[in-house]
């Protein structure tokens, strides 16, 4: 999608620092990391959010979630939380799907 900032990031044409990359999914650290360890995993293929996967698309997000668990140990994360925001009242502010990998403090429940 030509006006969406994540694809724009997966095309190169605005920077980010890479974590990670593959045919299916890309992963990137936050702009503005609200933990010590704070970084993206977004599916190559637009899919606004978490409403729009479907049986066609949702095998991204499988690999998307054996692509986190391979990070997380890579990176020595044994405790992390994975978040995934849809719609505005949740606080979805980026329109393409995209899992929050948070680590390196301690976190609250319920969340805010
Ligand atoms: P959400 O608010 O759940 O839609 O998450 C979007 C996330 O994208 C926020 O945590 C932003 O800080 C992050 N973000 C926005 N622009 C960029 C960027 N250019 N590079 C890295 N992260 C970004
Ligand atoms: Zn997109």
């Amino acid at each position: 999608m030509s006006d969406c900032l994540f694809c724009k990031i997966i095309a190169g044409e605005i920077p980010s620092n890479k974590v990670y990359e593959d045919d299916v999914c890309y992963a990137f650290y936050d702009i503005d990391p609200q933990a010590p360890v704070h970084f993206l995993v977004i599916p190559k293929a637009h899919i606004s959010s978490v409403s729009a996967v479907t049986e066609e698309n949702c095998a991204a997000v499988g690999h998307i979630f054996r692509v986190i668990a391979e990070l997380t140990q890579k990176l020595h994360l044994d405790s992390y939380r994975v978040v995934s925001n849809i719609g505005e009242q949740a606080g979805q502010s980026v329109r393409h799907l995209h899992f929050h990998v948070l680590s390196g403090r301690d976190m609250t429940w319920p969340p805010g």
